[in-house]
């Protein structure tokens, strides 16, 4: 059995079979009518993966976007310069400067920015995922950053939240939202009616929060997947 890629569902009344679709920054995305459910759905995925394949394959060998020169963490009100290629890796948290000792094209240099938005996030979101579980009375085991290209979090069924460090490009609100949503899955493991109930109750604006969702989320900068350079 393959690795099956993660994606998300959106459903269409007006469409009459599935449809695959994938995004320039790699979320894969069944369209389904509203009548299928998600074993249909999963066997469809599996019955593609060729094209998936064939698809991701086509991405990576497009032109990598450059990596930048500026970081706007805007979660966090914090703007970030990057200087590429200096002497030493630093990070002058006053001067909002990041120092890379590579060149603006490397994967060093890559793995450096990415380490850089790991420990960035740990920082940031571990505070803040204490604060939204105290308000909310919903606790959780433990806390680890990552940079998953498809997936804003996921909780474990032992209660580890796994968040995505480019969270912190998002707006603060929506952050507030995606940590709200994982905690609710300490309580709920699926997305069935009472989870999103659960939801509902600590952030009734959920729904907005979702769309918005899917349309900053295909607007982040590329930099931010961490495709691996050529
Ligand atoms: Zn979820």
């Amino acid at each position: 059995m393959r690795n099956m890629p993660e994606y998300c569902v959106v459903r269409n009344p007006r469409v009459r079979a599935l449809r695959l679709k994938l995004f320039p920054n790699g979320t894969l995305q069944v369209v389904a009518p509203k009548d299928i459910g998600p074993r249909a759905i999963e066997r469809f995925v599996a019955r593609n993966l060729d094209w998936v394949a064939r698809k991701r394959g086509d991405l990576c060998e497009q032109p990598v976007i450059g990596l930048p020169g500026r970081v706007d963490l805007a979660a966090v009100g914090e703007c970030w310069r990057l200087a590429w290629d200096s002497g030493a890796l630093g990070v002058d948290a006053t001067e909002r400067l990041l120092r890379i000792p590579h060149a603006r094209t490397t994967p060093a240099g890559q793995e450096c920015l990415r380490q850089w938005l790991l420990a960035r996030a740990r920082a940031r979101l571990t505070p803040w995922l204490r604060r939204v579980s105290d308000d909310t009375g919903l606790g959780f085991a433990r806390m680890q950053v990552r940079t998953q290209k498809t997936r804003w979090g996921s909780c474990s069924s032992r209660g580890t939240i796994s968040l995505n460090a480019r969270m912190l490009l998002l707006p603060a609100h929506l952050v507030d939202y995606l940590l709200v949503h994982e905690l609710c899955h300490t309580r709920h493991m699926h997305h069935g009616a009472s989870f999103w109930v659960l939801v509902e109750a600590h952030c009734p604006g959920y729904r907005a929060a979702e769309r918005e969702l899917t349309v900053i989320g295909r607007q982040l900068p590329m930099w931010s997947y961490f495709y691996p350079l050529a």
